[in-house]
């Protein structure tokens, strides 16, 4: 992406500039771009090292101690005043620079249970316990490229620290995965005792091409809640159905009805998901069981769109148990993680100066994902931010990928998922640095 910051504007008259000109509200990237580009690729082999070894020793949610560690001390030889454990592994590193805003960045520090089949050479072997079993784990969310970006981004904003005022307050949490982990530092009174941020930012990899990122003003990703239902019937024989109440029936017909909630009642124009991922009932195929346990998942963008599918999913339960004639069914509709809703303000502000570093046609709209993301949960305290999605794919596979015929690309939590680091590493800090700085000026 070097080509891009060919415009060779003297970095030090422009930085003379700035210093003397006072306040300007807006950076403007143009001088600053050779300069940055320099510290970025004088810093990417050791960010490279650091991203293999994370890779190669990936950990589960809130047992990312040696994980925490490793960040723990890079941040500290770097001058940040680092604290451990909040939220049991989580950490948060400051670093003051005169009277300004407060920005947070965020990154998270988990792994995935899973098995990694990149073959790559620093390819995680890595296994522990996962639900009473042991388990590979894997960096196949591209958590490790977070990391790796979120401490080059630190890096280099020390490395530029004339040219921005405020405190930068780097926050790795725990545990993303389970959604639980922005959560557990928050009630660690991460934001009681280190002050709320005035502005937040984080990133995630996606499969789009390197030195790209997308965008996406309002929600970037969706509310997420768990369905836990038990329909209560009354067991009996299988070849004597009349003396049972069949709540494999009941459970069966909810399955299918309530996606009525969805083409019926919930607006088609607005996005909704409720899917019945696990149906548990019975023992054998000649013993009608006396209860059904299903579970599931809702998603949605908005509040509105949320109340009404958990009223419609309530509603139908109850409808199955009663035209069955069986007592009311367990119905427990919880609340995960909320959407993450960017504030437009701040992704108008933060995709002009992209633009300006990238290219126009490297700064692409996205529409939300279905996926969900406890980054919400920081936000959701009332910080204006920008989830961003960075592209870690060379563009000619992409562009072979979308041949007809073509092989799709490995998406995050596939077992071949695999950045290509370098160029990945470097839009990464070049977008995140340039996005802080924007709204420290
Ligand atoms: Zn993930
Ligand atoms: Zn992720």
């Amino acid at each position: 992406m070097q080509h891009r910051f060919a415009r060779t504007l003297c970095a030090c008259a422009a930085l003379s500039a700035m210093l003397t000109s006072g306040h300007a509200a807006e950076l403007d990237p143009q001088p600053l771009q050779p300069q940055l580009q320099q510290v970025i690729d004088k810093m990417t082999p050791q960010l490279r090292s650091v991203y293999e070894d994370l890779h190669a020793h990936p950990e589960l949610g809130f047992e990312e101690t040696r994980t925490a560690a490793k960040l723990a001390a890079e941040m500290r030889q770097l001058g940040f005043e680092v604290t451990e454990g909040i939220g049991k592994t989580g950490l948060v590193a400051i670093y003051r620079n005169g009277a300004g805003p407060t920005v947070m960045v965020r990154t998270e520090l988990d792994a995935l249970p899973m098995e990694e089949k990149t073959g790559l050479p620093y390819a995680s072997k890595a296994k522990a316990q996962y639900n009473g079993k042991e388990s590979f784990v894997t960096h196949s969310c591209g958590h490790d490229m977070h990391m790796t970006s979120w401490l080059g981004t630190a890096q280099a904003l020390l490395a530029l620290k004339a040219q921005w005022k405020g405190t930068l307050m780097f926050v790795a949490q725990p545990s993303e995965e389970t959604v639980t982990g922005a959560r557990a530092m928050l009630a660690d009174g991460l934001f009681k005792k280190f002050g709320k941020p005035d502005y937040a930012f984080a990133l995630h990899t996606g499969p789009m091409p390197y030195g790209t990122v997308g965008y996406v003003a309002g929600p970037a990703t969706s509310n997420s809640d768990s369905l836990d239902i038990t329909f209560h019937g009354l067991g009996s024989h299988g070849s004597m159905p009349e003396k049972s109440i069949d709540p494999v029936l009941m459970a069966s017909r909810f399955v299918v009805d309530v996606q009525s909630v969805i083409s019926r009642e919930k607006d088609p124009a607005e996005f909704g998901v409720v899917t019945v991922g696990a149906f548990n009932a019975g023992s054998a195929g000649n013993i009608i069981p006396d209860q059904a346990r299903l579970l599931g998942t809702i998603r949605s963008y908005k509040s509105e769109v949320r109340s009404k599918m958990h009223e419609g999913i309530e509603r139908t339960a109850k409808a199955q148990a009663a035209m069955a004639g069986a007592p009311a069914p367990e119905v427990k509709l919880l609340k995960g993680s909320d959407a993450v809703v960017n504030d437009p303000t701040l992704v108008g502000r933060t995709v002009k100066i992209f633009k300006t570093a990238l290219g126009d046609k490297n700064v692409i709209p996205v529409p939300p994902a279905s996926a969900s993301e406890d980054f919400s949960d920081f936000i959701n305290q009332g910080v204006p931010s920008m989830f961003y999605i960075l592209g870690v794919y060379d563009p000619k596979r992409i562009a072979a990928a979308s041949q007809p015929g073509g092989k799709p690309l490995p998406y995050n939590h596939s077992p071949f998922f695999a950045p290509d680091v370098d160029p990945t590493i470097k839009t990464g800090v070049q977008t995140m640095t340039l996005a802080v700085m924007n709204v420290m000026q």
